[in-house]
């Protein structure tokens, strides 16, 4: 979990000492996130993951609390099946389509894991389908896949509505740009919040899963007040931020763990850019085959046992290389 900037801090410090009313707070963070994001609406919930959940319900049952009641089971539900491309189907920490079943529906997985066509999307929707999940991530698979564009357009043709996930997104408005019905962002990623999940979309969809935040299934994952006013804090601090400083401090920051890694003997360092286009630049580190009796993973175990404590982006350590991120790091810390 990373760490909150410190005027974020104090807001949800302050909030702690008083009564709030839950439904005007998350008014304000709507009013809010419609700034930030240009969406028609917003609530605060409690992650993406949960994010992911209300809107996937609120995509089946409309505001109908009846309906909404009734989830998991969906036996009155006219619509429940999800579509999501076969590539998408990542594990963040959970396996996404399980995220789909939570809430009743049935994820239906278009096309191989690395090819689409249009033909293939057009062919999964059917009668029963009631949203489309989009993930974007460097989990996801890069090429082959039909892009967001298209499948927006394809879904929208036959009125699907689809749901972007942007947990870890700096553009908090590209995708409502791009006519995205609901979009999440996570706020504890880049934002610097404090753990929460922040949903953008249209009127008639937020307005639904708002209700299952309050009054359905959604309950057991809802933001409270620390949550709901640390979220609207750090989407004004992001706002607010001189996006091209805070830019450039990062670089700075992995130049000069750069400059250090490269005096070590055998380490092979590179930078490279957001595979998802976001404005960071990491360093991937390697070891250079020629020098012997150095194992990439026992060095990545070897920081995080170290102290200060090292954490490295690992997912590639299989094939032979960690990533160094230098996003909210403090000045001191490289
Ligand atoms: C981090 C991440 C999530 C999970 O976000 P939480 O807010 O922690 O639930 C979901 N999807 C993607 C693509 C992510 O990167």
């Amino acid at each position: 979990a990373s760490m909150v900037p410190d005027e974020i801090a104090q807001c949800v410090a302050e909030s702690l000492g008083r009564f709030v009313e839950m439904d005007a707070l998350q008014a304000e963070a709507s009013r809010n996130i419609v700034q930030a994001t240009g969406s028609e609406a917003g609530c605060v919930t409690a992650s993406v993951a949960s994010g992911i959940c209300i809107s996937l319900a609120a995509a089946m049952t409309g505001a109908d609390l009846g309906l909404a009641e009734d989830l998991p089971d969906i036996s009155k539900v006219s619509k429940n099946e999800v579509i999501i491309l076969k590539g998408h189907v990542v594990n963040y920490g959970l396996v996404i389509t399980q995220q789909i079943r939570l809430v009743g529906a049935t994820p239906v997985e278009v096309g191989t894991v690395t090819v689409v066509e249009p033909y293939q999307l057009r062919h999964a929707i059917t009668e029963k389908t009631c949203a489309a999940l989009w993930v974007v991530s460097h989990h996801t698979v890069q090429s082959g896949l039909i892009g967001l564009q298209t499948f927006i357009e394809l879904c929208h043709e036959k009125s699907v509505p689809v749901i972007v996930d942007a947990a870890s997104e700096y553009d908090l408005k590209i995708f409502i740009n791009m006519g995205a019905d609901v979009v999440l962002y996570s706020g504890h990623k880049f934002l610097g919040g404090p753990t929460s999940g922040i949903v953008a979309g249209n009127s008639a969809l937020i307005k639904a899963a708002y209700m299952h935040q309050s009054n359905g299934i959604g309950r057991a994952m809802k933001a409270g007040k620390e949550s709901v006013v640390g979220a609207i804090a750090a989407i004004q601090r992001w706002q607010n931020i001189d996006h091209r400083k805070l830019h450039e401090e990062e670089y700075q920051r992995l130049t000069h763990i750069r400059k250090g890694l490269e005096k070590i003997r055998g380490l092979c360092v590179e930078e490279h850019a957001d595979p998802t286009g976001n404005p960071i630049t990491r360093l991937k580190v390697s070891i250079d085959p020629s020098v012997s009796g150095l194992n990439i993973e026992e060095l990545a175990k070897a920081l995080h046992r170290g102290y200060p404590q090292i954490v490295v982006r690992d997912h590639f350590l299989e094939l032979g290389l960690f990533e160094i991120d230098p996003c909210n790091m403090k000045s001191g810390d490289p």
